[in-house]
């Protein structure tokens, strides 16, 4: 039976890995929608090479590009938010999940609504709107699986497990580009330094998320609202290999590791054959040849973001909408040159101290307009941060 299948965020770098998948069995599935942003060529090959019914640009303005690319194809454009939301609307029963950003949220949303499988790489929406997320699949019968390797292994770990015998998680981290620089080098780490990973072929924002560990951070978060557990059941252990990608502690004592090569195939194959296992064109590891593998705490210091991701959790409600606004803003800023690497943290605990006060806003029941209003409130005062730091006053200057 041939499985409809659509892809958000296809032409990055989990939508790439997800159609190399799906391109290697080809009668397992008919593709509905692909959606991607400025880079029209490779969506438009993309929806070429698999037949989808529907190829989605994020930007209006690349519609026009995207229908010379596609004429006499068959194959629908569109363009724009909504028009990505409309795309997920379209039956599925299985939906990649792989936008960068909050974006990829209100797309998440309309394919837990009609009921389909939400493969979920974009942690975004998990950070910033769990419980709607999760209550929207449940409301719809819809189900949710994880695609961050962290997860997936967990998730793997907890197969036939009860969650009631489980104590910790334990999920691990490469340590990022500069697990080993000394850290007073760190605030003047330049943008293309941030950008190379020592273990795993990402998209640029996660790959500097992995440097600063916001990305950790974000996955903290999404590790408590996934599996339910505690802050404090949850600990984040530096790892350079990146081959054990979590660990799952029992109250007998036991750890369940799960170990594999840092190929994002192998969680994207997971959650497209799920409850199966099938095959994948991974690496089979050779331990004896790896010898041996390493283990140490993330240093305060150096990962401030781990810390703010535990207040986070503390203070719960739309601190996590906040603080992934709040750090989308200040890794633009980064990526503009307008902020120096460690300034990130700085400028999202501004953000965060000041809109705690606004219980309001911190407090406001999970729905997509409340978790939009608190990720926009975020993006302004972290922005007025951001240039709060960089241009001096001018009535000093003037007067
Ligand atoms: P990427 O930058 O390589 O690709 C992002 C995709 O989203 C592209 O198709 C891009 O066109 C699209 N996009 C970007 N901005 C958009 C917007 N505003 N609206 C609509 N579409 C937009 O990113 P990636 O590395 O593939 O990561 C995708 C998601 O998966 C992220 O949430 C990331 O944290 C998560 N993730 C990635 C990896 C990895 O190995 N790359 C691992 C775990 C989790
Ligand atoms: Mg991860």
């Amino acid at each position: 039976m041939t499985r409809r299948v659509s892809i958000f965020g296809a032409t990055g770098s989990i939508g790439c890995s997800t159609i190399d998948l799906i391109e290697r069995d080809p009668e397992a599935f008919e593709v509905v929608a692909l959606t991607g942003g400025r880079n029209v060529d490779l969506l438009a090959r993309q929806a070429k090479a698999l037949g989808a019914e529907v190829a989605v640009t994020a930007h209006e303005e690349c519609l026009a590009d995207l229908r010379e690319a596609l004429s006499g194809t068959g194959i629908e454009v569109a363009a724009g938010e909504a028009a990505l939301t409309d795309a997920a609307r379209r039956p599925a029963d299985w939906v990649m999940s792989a936008i960068v950003g909050a974006a990829g949220l209100p797309p998440g949303l309309a394919a837990l609504e009609q009921g389909a499988t939400l493969a979920l790489a974009n942690k975004e929406s998990l950070v910033t709107a769990g419980p709607l997320i999760l209550g929207t699949a449940r409301d719809h019968g819809a189900t949710v699986l994880p695609v961050d390797s962290e997860h997936s292994a967990v998730f793997q770990a907890l197969v036939g497990e009860d969650m009631a015998a489980v104590e910790r998680v334990i999920i691990t981290a490469s340590g990022g580009a500069f697990r080993d620089w000394p850290i007073d080098k760190l605030a003047s780490a330049t943008l293309e330094e941030a950008s190379s990973h020592p273990n795993w072929d990402m998209g640029q924002r996660i790959t500097i998320d992995s440097a600063s560990m916001f990305n950790k951070a974000l996955e903290l978060i999404e590790t408590r609202e996934f599996f339910g557990v505690r802050p404090d059941q949850i600990e984040v252990i530096v790892h350079p290999q990146s081959l054990i990608h979590a660990l799952v502690g029992f109250n007998d004592g036991a750890l369940m590791a799960h170990v594999g090569p840092p190929d994002m195939r192998h969680a994207i194959g997971y959650a497209l054959n799920w409850p199966e296992r099938k095959p994948l064109p991974v690496e089979r590891l050779d331990l004896a040849r790896i010898g041996q593998l390493e283990f140490r705490a993330p240093e305060d210091a150096r990962y401030p973001a781990l810390r703010l991701a535990r207040e986070v959790m503390e203070a719960g409600g739309m601190a996590g909408a906040v603080f992934n606004a709040a750090k989308e803003t200040a890794l633009d800023g980064f990526i503009a040159h307008r902020l120096g690497f460690m300034d990130m943290a700085g400028v999202v605990e501004g953000v965060l101290t000041e809109l705690s006060g606004d219980t309001g806003l911190m407090s406001a029941a999970f729905t997509l307009d409340n978790v939009r209003a608190a990720d926009h409130m975020a993006r302004i005062r972290a922005e007025e941060i951001i240039s709060g730091a960089k241009t001096p006053k001018r009535s000093a200057t003037w007067t």
